[in-house]
C-alpha cells in the first residue's frame, strides 16, 4: 500500500542525515531528525483521536514543528490546514467553523484568546512552537517511526484558503495528486537538486511558501535557509551560502534598496523565483543590472499551485510569466468561455492534474467557476503572445468600466510609475454618476515626488481619453498584504465616495 505524497516527499528521505532546515540559531535539522518529529506527531495526532479525511487547522508560527505537522498529516492522512499568522481571532473563527476542524494548533501566547473559538465549534486545542507548547509535550516520547496510511492520488491532502484579496477566503480542496504533480514539475523545470540550498523567507501557510519552495525542496532532497520572516540585512548575510531563493517581488525591491546587495552577494546563486503579485518589468531589469541575474516569473495561485514559468534556460521575459507549465493546459477565454484570439485580452482558464476539487462547502461558487469541459476560471485577465508567453493585465475583478468601455489598470499604472518621482501607482474603478465607474490613480510618490501635471501630460500622450485617471491622488503607501499583493478591493472600499 501506498502514500504517494508522504512517500515521496518524505518517507524517500528515511534514515538520510543530510541537513533539511539550517535554522536561525545556527543549528542544522537532518531529513531523518526531521522524520523521526513528524512520525512522534503522527501518532499524537491518532492520540487526538484524529482519522484519515479529518481536518487539523494550524496557526502557528514559521517553525520546523509547522512544517513537520504538514508531513505528520500527510502520514496520517489527515487533512492540513495552515492560516495565515495575521488572522484575527474573529477571523479565525470562520476557518475554523467553515472548515470543521477536529483539532487546532495555535501559538501559545495565543491560546488564551483562540480558547473561545475552539469551544465554540468543538475542536480540541493544542499549542505548539518552536521547542514548544502542549502539542510538543504530547508527542514527547512516542515512537519515532509511523507507518504511513494508504492514500491514493485523488485525496485531500489540504484545505488552503485564498489570500482574500478579491473577497471572502475560500477553502481550496487539494488533493495529493495536485500536490505532488506540481511539485515535480517545477523541480524538473527549475532544475532543483539535493545540491541546492534554498533560502527560505516566505510564511508557511501560503501556497508560496508551503507548496512551491517547500514541496520542491522536499522533493529535491536539498536543503533549506530557514527565515523566520523576510529581513533584508538577513538575507544579505545569508545568500553567499545558498543556491537560489523564491520571493515575492516585494523581496527584491527592498533588496534593491540597499548598497550592501550586491553582485557579490549572489556569487553562489544560480535562480531568483518571483511570483504572487505582478514583479515590474523594471524591477526585473534593475535586479539584472545589480546582480547579473535575470528573475524567473512564474504564476499561480490556491486553486491550482503553478500554472505558468518563465523558462528556465530559454528567454525570461520581464513583464510576462512565462509559458503554461508541462501538463497544465491554459487558454484565454471571453465570458462565455469561448477563446479569444491570439493576443486579445481575456481571462486565463486551466486543466491539468495541477487544479483543485473545488472549494469546501461551497458547490454553487465551484460550479460557477469551471466549465463544463473541467477548465478553470482563474479571474486573472491576461494575453498570450504568438510564442505562447503569457502577459496578466490584472484581474478580471479589479477591470474597471466606464461608459461602457473596458479600461485595464495595468496599462494606465505603466505610463504613471514610469514617470520621474513615482515609486508606484494603483489605479482603481470609482463610482461615479455619469460613467458608472471612473479610474482614479493613486500614486506613491518617491524622492522630491512627481510633477503631477507632467504625469497627465503623459498619460494623454500615451493613452486613449476615456482611459485618462479623473483624479491623481498623492497617497503615502498602498495597503499589502503579507505576500505583497495589493488590496484593491480595500482600495475601492477608502475612495469609493470620491464622485458621490
Ligand atoms: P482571493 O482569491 O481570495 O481573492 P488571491 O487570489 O489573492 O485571493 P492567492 O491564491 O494567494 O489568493 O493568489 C493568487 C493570485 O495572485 C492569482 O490569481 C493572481 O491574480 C496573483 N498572482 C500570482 N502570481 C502572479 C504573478 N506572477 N503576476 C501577477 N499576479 C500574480
Ligand atoms: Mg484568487
Amino acid at each position: 500500500m501506498t502514500n504517494p505524497l508522504y512517500d515521496r516527499l518524505f518517507g524517500a528521505h528515511l534514515g538520510r542525515e543530510t541537513p533539511f532546515l539550517h535554522l536561525p540559531d545556527g543549528s542544522t535539522l537532518t531529513h531523518d531528525a526531521f522524520l523521526r518529529l513528524s512520525s512522534r506527531f503522527a501518532h499524537t495526532l491518532s492520540d487526538c483521536g484524529l482519522a484519515p479525511g479529518d481536518r487539523l487547522a494550524l496557526q502557528v508560527e514559521k517553525s520546523p514543528e509547522a512544517l513537520a505537522v504538514y508531513a505528520a498529516c500527510a502520514a496520517a492522512g489527515v487533512i492540513f490546514l495552515p492560516l495565515n499568522t495575521a488572522y484575527t481571532p474573529a477571523e479565525i473563527e470562520y476557518f475554523i467553523g467553515n472548515s470543521g476542524a477536529k483539532l487546532f494548533l495555535c501559538d501559545p501566547a495565543k491560546a488564551e484568546a483562540l480558547r473561545p473559538v475552539a469551544q465554540t465549534h468543538g475542536a480540541r486545542l493544542e499549542t505548539l512552537a518552536h521547542g514548544a507548547g502542549s502539542f510538543l509535550a504530547l508527542a514527547e516520547g512516542r515512537p519515532e517511526h509511523f507507518a504511513p496510511v494508504p492514500r491514493a492520488e485523488d485525496d485531500l491532502a489540504a484545505f488552503l484558503y485564498t489570500s482574500g484579496t478579491t473577497g471572502r477566503s475560500k477553502g481550496a480542496m487539494l488533493s495529493q495528486g495536485n500536490l505532488l504533480s506540481n511539485a515535480e514539475v517545477l523541480t524538473e523545470a527549475w532544475r532543483f537538486t539535493d545540491a541546492d540550498v534554498l533560502l527560505h523567507a516566505l510564511p508557511v501557510f501560503h501556497t508560496h511558501g508551503l507548496f512551491v519552495a517547500t514541496n520542491v525542496m522536499l522533493l529535491s532532497g536539498g536543503s533549506m535557509l530557514f527565515h523566520p520572516k523576510f529581513d533584508a540585512a538577513a538575507v544579505i548575510r545569508d545568500l553567499p551560502r545558498a543556491t537560489a531563493m523564491m520571493g515575492v517581488p516585494t523581496f527584491y525591491t527592498r533588496l534593491l534598496e540597499r548598497d550592501d546587495f550586491t553582485r557579490e552577494t549572489c556569487a553562489n546563486m544560480r535562480l531568483f523565483v518571483s511570483g504572487s503579485a505582478p514583479l515590474l518589468a523594471e524591477t526585473h531589469r534593475r535586479f539584472e543590472a545589480r546582480t547579473g541575474h535575470r528573475i524567473l516569473e512564474r504564476y499561480g495561485m490556491t486553486e491550482t499551485n503553478m500554472n505558468t514559468s518563465n523558462p528556465y534556460d530559454g528567454e525570461r521575459r520581464p513583464g510576462t510569466v512565462g509559458l503554461p507549465l508541462p501538463g497544465v493546459e491554459l487558454r484565454i477565454c471571453d465570458d462565455t468561455g469561448g477563446e479569444v484570439a491570439r493576443g486579445e485580452t481575456g481571462v486565463i482558464e486551466v486543466l491539468g492534474p495541477n487544479v483543485f476539487h473545488g472549494y469546501w462547502q461551497m458547490p454553487k461558487k465551484t460550479a460557477e467557476e469551471f466549465r463544463e469541459d473541467g477548465f478553470f476560471i482563474t479571474g486573472d485577465l491576461a494575453r498570450q503572445d504568438a510564442d505562447g508567453y503569457v502577459t496578466i493585465v490584472g484581474r478580471a475583478k479589479d477591470l474597471i468600466i466606464s461608459g461602457g468601455l473596458n479600461i485595464y489598470p495595468k496599462e494606465i499604472e505603466e505610463v504613471i510609475d514610469a514617470q520621474p518621482g513615482v515609486a508606484e501607482s494603483a489605479v482603481i474603478g470609482v463610482p461615479h454618476p455619469d460613467f458608472g465607474e471612473s479610474p482614479v490613480a493613486l500614486v506613491v510618490p518617491e524622492g522630491a515626488g512627481p510633477d503631477l501635471a507632467q504625469v497627465e501630460a503623459a498619460l494623454a500622450a500615451a493613452l486613449a481619453g476615456f482611459k485618462q485617471p479623473r483624479r491623481l491622488v498623492l497617497v503615502e503607501a498602498l495597503p499589502r498584504n503579507t505576500m505583497g499583493k495589493v488590496q484593491k478591493a480595500a482600495l475601492r472600499e477608502t475612495w469609493r465616495d470620491l464622485f458621490a
